[in-house]
């Protein structure tokens, strides 16, 4: 950015941009220069859009909750100031922005953070203009009509200084109007600023924002824990999100990594919260085991058993459940495990017997934290045997190969909706469907951001895909 930045950079008049990202959030739950904008926070898609233009200095000015958004930018090469007094209007984050400008910068460009749909083309168009004009205002239009963001000279930075209240450089603009630049652009981004959740959802529409460029969908592999439901209660939008899906005929299959239910429980489960599907709408990794075996078993082989209901059910049907000279031991979620069980699989594996897992969860979130899961089962038989098991379950393909298999379709077009990044997406990357994270589960965005698992597309969770879904 540095060659880039010098190679373009006149000498003679070096621009500053200045982020103004002081201001408070009041109609949305969270600030919103923290909500979801592609792979990255508003902020961050912001500040690095002015990174990556022909800027010679680049000043964010943060206030409310300052903290924590200036978390979410700490490692980019930026210089934040805390405006203290952000309450007291837009005008004091102008005043501490240009504070921190370095002596020879000639002009600032004023840019507003919750603008996300500005580019790096609109920045460079103005700051060209300046360059070649040194005109002290250069304005962005668009059919005719004025937007965001404005740059100003040096020479009107002590006026600047001097502005009250939220009046920002409008008056301004008005007094020097006749030694003003206009530079047409092609986007109506430069009028949208993001201050409710109606206009982050149209915004969403108009502009490359957040995840517009979602594609169509021609089926869905989506997750259930921390996707439709945390516990007992839907997510908000689940149930909307699941009838559009019926509605529409996009084929889809509700795909979890629990081996301890039927599809049948699901079924009730799901319909307790007012989400009506079939049991051929379900394939649990208990269910993707028993399919599995039918691949590499023959009929009415001999299986021991460590799991619940879901896994038995699975089996039952097709193997001998047997304690032994069993071919194999299939280890399933068992909140009944025992040493009694992990005894007689030991010896059973030791003997020979293929040791196959539903799932490599090694933990499962529950209301009091972290409890383990059937990863850790594993790894006691695994330390007992020194064999390592043939894993179902996500993120293994063999599960999503079953998954498409069942919904009859190809990988082109599939889409994989899950809360966890080292199965659900994982697992869809490996196969190469389009992967799709909510954060409504087991990921926050401070985990998605450390983790170097990427999805394709980040949601709040299932109803704002909904919204962006229906409106587009
Ligand atoms: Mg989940």
């Amino acid at each position: 950015m540095t060659n880039r930045q010098s190679a373009i950079g006149n000498r003679q008049s070096p621009v500053a941009a200045i982020v103004l990202a002081a201001g408070e959030s009041r109609r949305f739950g969270q600030p919103k220069q923290l909500l979801p904008v592609g792979n990255k926070t508003m902020i961050q898609h912001v500040v690095d859009v002015v990174l990556d233009s022909p800027v010679e200095q680049v000043v964010v000015v943060l206030g409310c909750r300052a903290a924590e958004i200036g978390t979410s930018i700490a490692d980019r090469p930026v210089q934040v100031v805390v405006n203290e007094r952000w309450k007291s209007g837009l005008s004091s984050s102008v005043r501490a922005g240009l504070s921190a400008l370095k002596p020879g910068i000639g002009a600032a460009l004023f840019v507003l953070a919750d603008q996300p749909g500005i580019t790096t083309e609109v920045i460079a168009k103005l700051v060209e203009r300046y360059r070649q004009t040194h005109a002290p205002i250069v304005v962005p239009t668009h059919r005719g009509r004025r937007g965001n963001p404005v740059l100003f000279g040096r020479s009107l930075f002590a006026e600047l200084m001097e502005v009250k209240g939220d009046q920002g450089g409008r008056r301004l603009i008005a007094e020097h109007k006749n030694e003003l630049e206009e530079v047409k652009v092609e986007t109506e981004a430069i009028f949208t600023d993001i201050d409710t959740p109606d206009d982050y959802q149209t915004a969403d529409r108009q502009y490359p924002i957040s995840n517009t460029q979602y594609p169509t969908f021609k089926s869905l592999i989506i997750d259930l824990d921390g996707v439709l439901y945390r516990g007992d209660q839907a997510i908000v939008g689940a149930r909307e999100f699941v009838a559009l899906l019926q509605r529409e005929g996009v084929p889809f299959l509700l795909l979890t990594n629990n081996s301890t239910r039927t599809p049948g429980q699901y079924v009730t489960k799901l319909a307790k919260m007012g989400i009506a599907i079939e049991e051929s709408d379900v394939l649990t990794s208990a269910q993707a085991s028993a399919l599995y075996l039918e691949r590499i078993a023959q009929p009415g082989a001999r299986v021991y058993v460590i799991g619940e209901e879901g896994l038995r059910a699975a089996l039952r049907e097709k193997y001998t459940i047997a304690e032994e000279r069993t071919d194999f031991v299939v280890v399933g979620m068992d909140t009944g495990l025992t040493y009694e069980k992990l005894r007689v699989a030991t010896l059973l594996i030791r003997s020979g017997a293929r040791f196959i897992a539903t799932n490599p969860d090694k933990t499962l979130p529950t209301e009091e934290g972290l409890v383990p899961g059937n990863g850790a089962s594993l790894a006691a038989l695994e330390a007992a045997t020194g064999v390592a098991p043939s894993v179902v379950g996500k993120p293994e393909p063999a599960i999503f190969d079953l998954a498409l298999a069942r919904m009859g379709v190809g990988k082109e077009g599939a889409a994989v909706i899950g809360d966890r990044l080292e199965t659900d997406i994982l697992g869809g990357r490996r196969v190469g469907l389009i992967t799709i994270l909510v954060l409504s589960g087991a990921t926050s965005r401070q985990g998605l951001e450390s983790s170097s698992i990427k999805p394709d597309l980040v949601f709040e969770d299932v109803g704002q895909l909904y919204e962006v879904w229906t409106r587009s």
